[in-house]
């Protein structure tokens, strides 16, 4: 039996002899760029049944159809925290999606802030980064990349219930991550242009928003989006 190396995100159930039927693009994947035949072992997860080991029972031209044996990983759930960002250079976002995945979190929230550079985003294309992100670092869970959404909207509608870990340039300097509690959470990671009075103003009011400062100097985006979740998963994460 041949090792399994490449994993796949599929959205079909996983269990014992169930066979998967892979989409077009996994199938060239691993018929024409991988070379991979019949009998070959991959590894599936589709976010909800763990991942398991499958061989491929079919592997031509009309398509690829993996057969699952045996689970290799428990189905592994990121900790129940929520990227929200600014959308910023293209490169960057993308940085952003799949640091995001690789470091865990639940779900990616693009928001539109007054100073946000980038009006539009391809959602298609950033989930599609997360499911590339996730098969490589061995994670059984894709979080799912909302569409960009105004802040004002995030806030209106956010839940009581969870904890809101704003990152202000304004708080460099003060201590990291005090206190706070585990659970539900979500960081906020503002624009180039940080944030506006007015956003900063609202954020202050709300009751379950904690300043959470990233050090003395003024971080990119990218980097604070690192550096948060970073933070918050050896304090309340599953790292610790
Ligand atoms: N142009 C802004 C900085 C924006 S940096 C200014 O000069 O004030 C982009 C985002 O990263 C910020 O909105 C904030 O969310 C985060 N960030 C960067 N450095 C930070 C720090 N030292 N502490 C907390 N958040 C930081």
């Amino acid at each position: 039996m041949s090792e399994a190396k490449i994993r796949l995100y599929v959205v079909q159930p996983l269990g014992p002899g169930q066979a998967v039927r892979l989409s077009a693009d996994q199938t060239h994947y691993l018929t024409g760029v991988m070379r991979l035949g019949v009998d070959a072992a991959v590894l599936l997860f589709n976010g909800q049944d763990g991942e398991w080991r499958a061989t491929l029972a079919e592997a031509g031209k009309r398509g690829a159809v993996a057969v699952c044996e045996a689970q290799t990983r428990a189905q592994v759930m990121p900790p129940d925290l929520w990227l929200m960002f600014a959308p910023i250079k293209k490169a960057r976002t993308d940085f952003i999606v799949e640091k995001a995945v690789e470091l865990g979190v639940r779900r990616i929230m693009p928001v539109q802030t007054r100073h946000t550079n980038s009006e539009r985003i391809r959602q298609d294309r950033l989930q599609a980064h997360a499911v590339e992100a996730a098969e490589q670092c061995g994670a059984t869970y894709v979080p799912e990349v909302a569409d960009l959404q105004p802040l004002d909207r995030v806030l209106a509608e956010f839940p009581a219930e969870r904890t809101l870990y704003w990152c202000d340039e304004a708080a460099a300097g003060t201590p990291p991550m005090v206190g706070g509690t585990s659970g539900q959470a979500a960081i906020l990671i503002g624009p180039e242009g940080g944030f506006a009075e007015t956003e900063a103003k609202r954020l202050r009011g709300m009751e379950r928003v904690r300043v959470l400062s990233l050090g003395p100097r003024i971080l990119r985006a990218d980097t604070a989006a690192v550096a948060a979740i970073t933070l918050w998963q050896t304090a309340h994460g599953d790292w610790r």
